[in-house]
């Protein structure tokens, strides 16, 4: 039996206790993790609505609505896979590169006890650090990027490092796998046709938000889990790849994105891939009325989870 899973919600409520992702334990030694959930509270790299700083915080609230079994993946996620919550990393607002330097940092402690990262953002920016974490210990990454934005930008009003340069940092550092690596969900208006021409020329596929409604979602996630193969990889999930109706809290929402069903189901086709770390970034609670946004983002975490323990199930196969 792995050492550490959540509480269980038939002895004691859901409502009750500390809050933490799904109700884990709160830990900050690694020896016995296989994965750790880590928070990086900080939207200082966002350009129009902020907020994104209490993400963690939101997520967290509405994770203890999340139960352990998931039925697509049918398999329990704590059976084999003992999972802590990490906490949250610290960070300096207002500047962007120092927290990518010190989210780094903390994060190599995560990755360098053999622990994968399951990390709560935050806005985009924030994703940078964790890939060259990841990279620094597995080599150049597979990316599946679900966003409804490129975030491929060279720089946005003279600043290198923001949430819109993400991809073209970690590509141009040598984090990533071009050739393996896929965006999927982008959808405009846009500034014109070279913002996803940028990211064919940095060699990724690019995938628009349109194919993905015709040929199909499942498709599209067994197309992604076939351009990945067997390399390590990393998702990055910007949670406005879903359509503002499903998930209005968040920093530049577009019109036309997907449902949060079917997001699970793009996730969920991804099944076997041999995913090293993840995110889930933009989810800012300001603007999330109802906390649907959060609890999204806290089932999308779910399946992600779901896709580690599979590859750490007998049927599933191991790393
Ligand atoms: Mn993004
Ligand atoms: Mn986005």
């Amino acid at each position: 039996m792995p050492p550490y899973e959540p509480a269980d919600s038939v002895v004691s409520p859901r409502f009750t206790g500390i809050r933490t992702f799904m109700r884990l334990p709160h830990v900050r030694v690694l020896i016995e993790a296989d994965v750790a959930v880590v928070g990086v509270p900080f939207d200082s790299g966002a350009s129009f609505r902020p907020g994104a700083r209490f993400g963690p915080e939101a997520i967290r609230s509405l994770s203890v609505l999340l139960r352990r079994y998931h039925p697509d993946l049918k398999l329990d996620l704590f059976r084999d896979v003992s999972v802590i919550d990490y906490g949250d990393c610290a960070v300096v607002p207002g500047s962007v590169e120092q927290t990518l330097m010190r989210v780094a940092t903390q994060l190599r402690l995560v990755v360098d006890a053999g622990v994968t990262p399951l990390v709560l953002g935050g806005d985009h920016s924030i994703t940078l650090a964790v890939l060259r974490a990841l990279a620094a210990r597995h080599g150049p990454l597979a990316l599946v990027h679900c966003d409804a934005h490129s975030d491929t930008w060279e720089d946005f009003y003279g600043q290198r490092y923001d949430h819109g340069t993400t991809i073209r940092r970690a590509v141009e550092e040598g984090l990533l796998r071009p050739e393996r690596s896929v965006q999927i969900g982008l959808r405009g208006p846009l500034f014109g046709p070279e913002d996803w021409e940028q990211s064919r020329r940095l060699g990724m596929a690019v995938w628009p938000a349109a194919e993905m409604h015709s040929v199909g979602i499942t498709t599209i996630g067994e197309r992604a889990r076939e351009r990945v193969g067997d390399a390590p990889s990393y998702v990055s999930f910007d949670i406005d790849v879903l359509d503002p109706a499903f998930a209005p809290g968040t920093g530049t929402p577009e019109v036309g994105g997907l449902a949060t069903r079917e997001a699970i189901e793009l996730l969920v086709a991804l099944r076997g891939v041999d995913l090293v770390g993840a995110d889930v970034v933009e989810v800012s609670p300001p603007y999330d009325g109802a906390g649907i946004t959060a609890l999204a983002a806290a089932n999308v975490l779910h399946t992600l989870l779901g896709l580690i323990a599979y590859r750490r199930t007998p049927t599933g196969g191991t790393r």
